[in-house]
């Protein structure tokens, strides 16, 4: 969303009120007084995730009881370039059946999105295993089925029957949205996800993907002038580093992004030459930071299209907010009070304007350790060009900035699950990131679990 100067004072406002750090826009502290106390709370959600509505596997009410009976708060049902809205459709994502006159006139006075099953003519997903399953979990008329030129049509649930089937007040939150999913020539995939919205636009497809995420953003908040949202650069890894650093250096606008993606980003083992996300992150804020603008904050996600049975949840992100509600939410994303996490969790996170301080939610025994990851002002600002080749299948070759060590350094390792870094005066930012050890197993943040703050400024 547009983070205006209006925006910014409130939320220092509310920050102040509630004991936080004024004006510098930064995570809040959690701080309570007597006459006003402030009691806030983790809520654990995943912000990007597939159904039938697109390319995901299963129907879409199986995908919402996926994230609300594994525990989840708050989940964002994104599918490509679509919101599940009530009006009569076809097309979607992964199937285009030719629609005869006789056809439609078999879907009169119908509402929502009708897929064909698998059939020899048409590329989709949608089996008779998955209209089972279904069945079999929500009741036998749980899933309406229409047959109509040879095919057996299967209508998709809408958001909103979706709130009313699995919503809960204060329990689990269905947010609207949907992910903006098209490519930049060179095979760029430039995806980004609107949350907290209802209407999709076309994909604005541009030489490069600086302006397609820049005509991106500034289409979404004329579109929603009226409506807060946020916006997300999604998994910049994906392809074959289709979103460079560089770009979001450039759009110091775009406040979110996905550090840790687990539907995509975790198949790719970056490479030496080039950057990682998290290496990717300390680019952007290390630059960020000098020009003094609003530093880049992470998300972890999902990204599910596959639905196993089991825990198999790894990526999520974690708000603190004062009650489970959209705005709550969006105040807490917007204030950075959130972490981003790939399987452990944080139990406190604290920022008083000069120290941070966490501890972790140690969930099973085993040896867990703090890093103080940051970038000092005096850093090695070189910016290297390296050509990076195809691997095969994935895409085509790059032309990539490489950034120093020196961007997102361990300032300070505490062995254990409490610890704090004070920072120093050359200091730009500083994040606390955890992980399990052993750590000689974990040679990036994909092989083993972690989480990580945001960015902190004094
Ligand atoms: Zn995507
Ligand atoms: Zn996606």
């Amino acid at each position: 969303m547009k983070f205006t100067r209006r925006d910014f004072l409130k939320t220092s406002t509310a920050a102040a009120l509630a004991g936080g750090v004024g004006l510098t826009a930064q995570p809040q502290v959690q701080a309570q007084t007597a006459s006003q106390p402030t009691v806030k709370r983790w809520y654990k959600g995943n912000m990007h995730q597939h159904s039938q509505w697109s390319d995901g596997d299963p129907l879409p009410e199986w995908a919402v009881d996926w994230y609300k009976s594994r525990g989840y708060d708050f989940i964002c049902p994104s599918d490509h370039n679509i919101f599940q809205a009530g009006d009569l459709r076809f097309n979607s994502s992964g199937t285009k059946p030719t629609m005869t006159a006789e056809m439609k006139a078999a879907f009169k006075g119908e509402t929502s999105l009708w897929k064909p099953m698998q059939c020899e003519t048409i590329n989709n997903k949608l089996t008779q295993k998955v209209v089972d399953q279904a069945r079999e979990r929500f009741g036998a008329d749980s899933v309406r089925i229409k047959k109509a030129g040879g095919l057996t049509f299967v209508r998709m649930k809408t958001f909103d029957e979706l709130v009313e089937q699995f919503a809960e007040d204060g329990k689990f939150l269905l947010i609207p949205g949907f992910e903006q999913t098209g490519s930049c020539p060179d095979k760029r995939a430039v995806h980004m996800n609107f949350i907290g919205v209802r209407k999709t636009f076309k994909y604005i497809k541009k030489e490069d993907p600086v302006d397609t995420i820049r005509e991106t953003l500034a289409a979404g908040r004329e579109l929603y002038a009226d409506s807060p949202f946020l916006f997300t650069a999604n998994h910049p890894l994906w392809k074959f580093y289709d979103i460079t650093p560089s770009a979001l250096i450039a759009n110091s606008d775009v406040r979110f992004f996905e550090l840790c993606n687990n539907g995509i980003h975790r198949d790719y083992a970056a490479r030496d030459d080039a950057w990682e996300p998290e290496h990717f992150w300390d680019a952007v804020n290390a630059f960020r930071a000098l020009a003094d603008v609003p530093l880049l904050l992470g998300m972890g996600s999902d990204d599910r299209h596959g639905y196993p049975d089991g825990p198999a949840t790894k990526g999520w992100t974690v708000a603190r907010a004062a009650k489970l509600d959209w705005p709550s939410l969006l105040e807490a994303f917007n204030a950075g009070d959130f972490y981003a996490s790939n399987g452990l969790d944080f139990a406190e996170i604290n920022f008083d304007g000069k120290t941070l301080s966490v501890k972790i939610d140690a969930k099973e025994e085993g040896d867990y350790r703090i890093e103080f990851k940051g970038t000092k002002k005096n850093f090695d600002r070189t910016r290297k060009t390296v050509a990076v080749a195809a691997e095969a299948t994935k895409s085509a070759d790059r032309l990539i900035e490489t950034f120093s060590p020196e961007v997102g350094a361990v300032l300070e390792t505490v062995e254990g699950t409490e610890g704090s870094y004070t920072l120093k005066p050359d200091d730009l930012y500083v994040r606390a990131k955890i992980v399990k050890l052993p750590r000689a197993e974990q040679q990036d943040w994909r092989t083993g679990p972690a989480a990580w703050t945001q960015p902190y400024r004094g």
